[in-house]
């Protein structure tokens, strides 16, 4: 609430602080939640400090329940199941968000896969058809799915936020197929916010720094990312789920209004050192 407060009058400000936060009547669907320290839960704890109602999809009936808890902790009981390789599931999740919302605006896709034998080792030994296909499937075809499932839904001045990686576009070792599915991604992130422009939603891309999360634990020796980032970035630190999250209610809110397109990166500096 201090925060709310402090963003909506400023640090010391003199007129009369309010209590609103900057999401206040936004609607948002959040993807991805699967454990504490997921992305998606750092962004739902976010969006809803700044006044936002929220709806959650999980992937599998072993994360049902969980992401049942997890919705509760934040006033939330839309849950709804959604894999999104399948593609009944993206039109039955937005068909069943659509019973209980009449129009939503937000949506926040912090999902990815590859196999696991495809993000160790060698990238030219170790990345076949197979683990390709799969990666740039889950990891960026799923967010043209979904903003497609959506689109009659948004409410105006929609927006959309995905989570990417610096490797897109730089060779980070064991990140391989997955840096390929980002760059696709990055580029998704474009052609949607070129085609989804006329109908006043955004769309952006978060690039965030490496965090300690369920998928990153899948990526070989993630330790030394971590330990790179927090040695070389300007702020000699790793990035939170709950700084992501800032950025993703901020990019997501009418303040961002002017923003589409646009890849931010949220990892202490670490890309242009
Ligand atoms: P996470 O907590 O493991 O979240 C990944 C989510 O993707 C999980 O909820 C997972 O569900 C879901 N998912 C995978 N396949 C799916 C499918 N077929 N259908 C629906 N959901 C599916 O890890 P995270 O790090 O927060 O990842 C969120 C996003 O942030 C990803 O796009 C990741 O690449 C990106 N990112 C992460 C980092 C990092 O260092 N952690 C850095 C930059 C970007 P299940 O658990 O059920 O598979």
């Amino acid at each position: 609430e201090a925060y709310a407060t402090n963003i909506a009058s400023g640090p010391g400000s003199k007129h009369k602080a309010t209590t609103m936060g900057f999401m206040q009547g936004k609607r948002a669907l959040i993807m991805g939640v699967a454990s504490n320290r997921s992305i998606a839960w750092g962004v739902a704890k976010a969006m809803h400090n700044q006044g936002a109602e929220l709806a959650f999809t999980y992937q599998g009936e072993r994360l049902g329940e969980r992401v049942k808890k997890f919705a509760q902790e934040v006033d939330s009981d839309i849950v709804v199941p959604c894999d999104v390789s399948s593609d009944e599931d993206i039109s039955n999740a937005a068909a069943a968000v659509a019973e209980r919302w009449d129009g939503l605006d937000v949506i926040v896709h912090a999902i990815a896969f590859a196999p696991r034998e495809a993000i160790q080792g060698d990238f030219i030994e170790v990345v076949d058809r197979e683990s390709f296909k799969i990666a740039h499937d889950i990891s960026s075809y799923s967010l043209t799915g979904v903003c497609r499932a959506f689109k009659s839904h948004f409410r105006d001045n929609g927006s959309v936020v995905t989570l990417t990686y610096l490797g897109a576009l730089r060779v980070v070792p064991n990140y391989n197929v997955m840096g390929l599915a980002k760059a696709s991604l990055e580029a998704n992130v474009r052609y949607l916010a070129g085609s989804l422009g006329a109908d006043g939603v955004r769309v952006n891309g978060i690039s965030a720094g490496p965090i300690k999360t369920l998928a990153a634990a899948g990526i070989s020796d993630f330790r030394k990312f971590l330990d790179q980032a927090q040695q070389t970035s300007p702020l000699k630190r790793n990035v939170t789920i709950e700084e992501v999250g800032n950025t993703a209610a901020f990019l997501c809110s009418d303040l961002a209004s002017g923003i589409t397109g646009e890849i931010v990166y949220v990892d202490a500096g670490y890309n242009m050192m």
